[in-house]
């Protein structure tokens, strides 16, 4: 853990204002930076991160305020200033230029222009030094860019940064573009650079990947900072939503109404159950009730959702909507009888992202757009933009592609697809994943009023607290076994935990 109180200061921002147009992005913003540390700035869409980002890597100058660099007052006056401080920056629309090489994009702009054969091998074979320090020897050097991934992309960004004498990385919501093994894999490379003295900046609003990556926080809301330096292990969520949003977390999750006495049990989960995976679960969910599922990674939350949507086959056990037992192990047996599923990596498992909204919002549905073995677009788009604009979606332009979408409206894309087809039972697995706080008290909203309609929801989130708040009912899980079913409003998060450790060391 950093002891701030230890390291004299890399860098301090002091009071940095600056506008565009007349529009204050930055009111005042304080940050400071000690060598080592994983930094994270926390903030909601439009708070002043990458404004404040770009004031440090020199693309803005700042209106006032100060900056001081190992002890000494500093201009960062473009880009090539910034590098040559010691400051690199990975940008949130990744910088790298397709047309060139992986080992041309980690060297362009170095003094010495790489020409002529013996340079080329010269330059690759510092390359490849360079991708095994990041832990990926098998990228070629020689290979173009615009191939790569966008997870390789960041590799080669931090390559590029790291063929410099670089003391602090500036990250740009750069877990934004991964799914979750590329995170860990980038988590990996981040304490990699921070054992060597290396300071981050950390950018994200995922406040589970700030738990797990970050020593320091620094909250800035409408460009001010809220707060500097919090220690990550000591500051509560509540707090840090607090101060991003300036709200109670109280007020983030919408009441809970009592799920109705004689509210039909429409889902039944009987000893489902997946050999090696997770161990025989029972439970039925209501109409109007949202039901938790409650555990740490790796505990089968995911995979119980997954076996009653029929995306993974049970080895035990039925599945019942409405009492009637389903066929297990098929997603269009569960689809046809009203199961529909969030899943936990939208981005690659649940939606299309070069296609447009309305085909995204439709795409459970073709049966009823299809007519003479064509869709209907005129009735997929009216119909997508009457749930759109329910959801509040701005701008509900259904021709939009969905990869240009934020999380937080990517995540109502896929409410909107279930609302379209009307599903009886929906399994959330991580609704507010990649969305900011501020998207997310809406989100919760709308699962909330599904619920209110009569849908039963089944909910899984890595944020225990973000199941209590949702759930009426909670199922703690550890290591595929049931600890116990709970009402939410009996157990807070510690409680949970004490659960869960209890069970593991059983
Ligand atoms: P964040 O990265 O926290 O989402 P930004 O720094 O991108 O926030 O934006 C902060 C505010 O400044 C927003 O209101 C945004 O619209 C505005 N802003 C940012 N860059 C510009 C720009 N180049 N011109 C005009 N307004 C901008
Ligand atoms: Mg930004």
């Amino acid at each position: 853990m950093i002891n701030a109180d230890h390291g004299s200061p890399l860098l301090e921002v002091r009071g940095v204002t600056k506008s565009f147009a007349g529009v204050a992005a930055l009111k005042g913003v304080d940050i400071s930076i000690v060598p080592g540390e994983v930094h994270c700035v926390l903030g909601q869409n439009g708070a002043g991160k990458s404004t404040l980002i770009k004031i440090l890597s020199g693309v803005y100058t700042p209106d006032a305020g100060d900056v001081a660099w190992q002890g000494e007052a500093v201009t960062i006056a473009d880009p090539t200033a910034a590098l040559e401080l010691g400051i690199a920056t990975m940008y949130q629309e990744l910088d790298v230029v397709d047309g060139l090489t992986i080992a041309e994009n980690i060297f362009l702009g170095h003094e010495r222009s790489i020409g002529g054969l013996l340079k080329v091998r010269d330059a690759n074979k510092r390359a490849r030094a360079l991708l095994e320090r990041l832990g990926h020897p098998g990228l070629a050097p020689s290979r173009e860019v615009a191939s790569l991934s966008p997870a390789n992309k960041q590799i080669v960004s931090m390559a590029r940064a790291l063929s410099r004498d670089i003391k602090l990385i500036v990250m740009d919501e750069p877990s934004a573009v991964l799914d979750s093994e590329e995170v860990r894999n980038l988590f990996r490379v981040v304490r990699e650079l921070t054992r060597e003295g290396i300071a981050v900046i950390y950018i994200s609003h995922r406040l589970a990947e700030i738990r797990e990556i970050g020593d320091r926080i620094t909250v800035i809301k409408d460009g001010r900072t809220m707060a500097t330096g919090l220690p990550v292990s000591e500051t509560p969520t509540p707090e840090l939503i607090r101060l991003m949003t300036g709200r109670d977390v109280e007020n983030v999750f919408p009441p809970a109404r009592p799920v109705a006495d004689d509210a039909p049990e429409v889902l039944r989960v009987e000893n489902l159950g997946v050999h090696g995976v997770f161990e025989p679960v029972s439970f039925g969910v209501h109409a109007g009730e949202i039901f938790g599922l409650a555990g740490l990674v790796g505990s089968g939350r995911s995979e119980i959702l997954e076996a009653i949507y029929g995306a993974i086959k049970p080895t035990s056990g039925e599945v019942l909507v409405r009492g009637k037992a389903l066929h297990v192990g098929s997603v269009p047996t569960a689809v046809a009888n009203g199961i529909g599923l969030s899943p936990e990596e939208r981005k690659s498992q649940g939606l299309i992202l070069e296609q447009q909204i309305y085909r995204n919002v439709t795409l459970s549905s073709f049966a009823r757009f299809a007519r003479g073995g064509f869709l209907n677009e005129r009735a997929e788009r009216s119909t997508a933009r009457t749930q759109l604009e329910a959801l509040e979606l701005r701008p509900a332009d259904p021709d939009r592609a969905v990869g240009l979408l934020s999380g937080g409206n990517q995540q109502k894309v896929m409410l909107a697809r279930w609302l379209v087809h009307g599903t009886d039972v929906l399994l959330l697995d991580e609704p507010t994943r990649g969305v900011d706080v501020g998207a997310r008290a809406e989100i919760y909203g709308l699962i909330r009023a599904l619920s209110a309609a009569g849908t039963a929801i089944v909910v899984v989130s890595s944020e225990i607290e973000e199941v209590i708040g949702l759930a009426d009912r909670v199922l703690v899980l550890a290591e595929g076994e049931t600890l116990d079913i709970v009402d939410a409003d009996q157990i807070d998060e510690s409680g949970v935990l004490d659960l869960v450790m209890k069970g593991s060391a059983a």
